[in-house]
């Protein structure tokens, strides 16, 4: 069973070695769709165990015994949670395999405002050591094996992977630009969440993780059109972070400065996303938004705003998108959208909001 995409900004998925990315890897591919399978099934209300949780019971694990004496699958899986059925936990193997194939891998590459050994060309040629490194672009083939008898479980797959092009990314560094694509079979997005909502186990939340984990109710959307003279403008000169052969190939619909527009726009004090929250709300509400690597372990976080590269849908458009989201209390839209129109004056902003998509309003993305 294959399901075909095509990336609108390049697929990262890293690779054995962090910060290089050889070959497309299955397994972040893998694991983007769990993340975002488990935000959904939230979302909807369903129960999603916490696999990294230190106590036992906050994990999923299919019960041996109860199996063993029955021979029901459905009493070794009558505490799994709907996504770990699917993804996997102790003692269940993954429904599925999956094997991409993708013809068009080139080599990395990044584009910024900063001048060699200025900070964001500095920080990224350090994180990325980007001369051996790939990143997977145009017509990507994604090709099911499943367990027999889990077939019709397919249509799971396709409702997510239908959901993720539409309000995300796939892959790893999502929120630094990564990851969006065209899926050829997309779905309106109420009838993915039927779809995914009428395959719920056990729908009552064992343990409340709203504001801990990510969740589609929390979900937010700026889905933003550029001129492309805002983007002349403000993209006229920049400096490569690994290829320029890529960056010529690509340079007139794809433009991977997701960096500058996130953290702070070189040549300027007070624009780019962080930079500009940062002015206003201090170091800490900003480190909790934007993620940070300071501090001790468990200081350390993950973005809850990501930001794509600036593209073109297609070839013919003049116009750039492009995408911000985030899973954050939606009142810091507004501030998002003041700071974008900060570096982009024409910009336009629809926004989409996962409460309203959870309540079936219909959206065009
Ligand atoms: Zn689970």
């Amino acid at each position: 069973m294959e399901l075909q995409i095509k990336t609108l900004t390049p697929i990262w998925t890293g690779g054995v070695e962090t910060g290089k990315m050889d070959r497309l890897h299955e397994t972040s591919i893998i694991g983007s769709l769990r993340w975002w399978y488990e935000a959904i099934v939230r979302g909807l209300g369903g129960d999603v165990c916490d696999p990294t949780s230190d106590n036992p019971e906050d994990r999923c694990q299919f019960d041996a015994k109860a199996y063993e004496k029955t021979k029901n699958t459905e009493d070794g899986l009558a505490s799994v949670c709907s996504v770990c059925r699917l993804f996997g936990c102790t003692g269940w193997k993954r429904r599925f395999e999956v094997q991409a194939v993708t013809t068009d891998l080139q080599a990395f590459w990044l584009a910024t405002k900063d001048k060699p050994n200025k900070f964001n060309h500095w920080w990224l040629s350090e994180v990325y050591e980007s001369q051996e490194s790939y990143v997977a672009l145009g017509q990507i083939i994604l090709r099911f094996r499943w367990i027999r008898g889990y077939e019709s479980q397919h249509k799971l797959i396709q409702a997510l992977l239908s959901l993720v092009s539409q309000l995300g990314g796939l892959g790893a560094k999502t929120q630094y630009g990564f990851g969006l694509f065209l899926y050829a079979d997309v779905q309106f997005i109420s009838q993915s969440l039927a779809i995914i909502k009428q395959n719920l186990v056990n729908p009552n939340p064992r343990k409340d993780v709203s504001g801990i984990y990510p969740t589609l109710s929390d979900y937010w959307l700026l889905q933003c059109v550029i001129p492309n003279n805002d983007v002349t403008r403000q993209f006229n000169q920049v400096n490569i972070v690994g290829s320029q052969q890529t960056f010529d190939k690509y340079k007139s619909h794809l433009l991977p400065v997701s960096f500058d527009i996130r953290y702070k726009l070189p040549g300027s004090n007070d624009k780019g996303l962080r930079q500009a929250y940062r002015l206003r709300y201090g170091k800490m509400s900003t480190r909790q938004l934007f993620g940070t690597l300071k501090g001790s372990e468990k200081d350390k976080r993950s973005s809850s705003v990501f930001v794509s590269h600036l593209y073109k849908e297609n070839d013919s458009s003049d116009d750039y998108q492009l995408r911000v989201w985030g899973f954050t209390n939606p009142d810091i839209t507004g501030e998002i959208e003041k700071s974008l129109k900060n570096i982009f004056p024409n910009l336009c902003c629809p926004q989409t909001k996962g409460s309203d998509l959870l309540a079936g309003v219909e959206v065009q993305i």
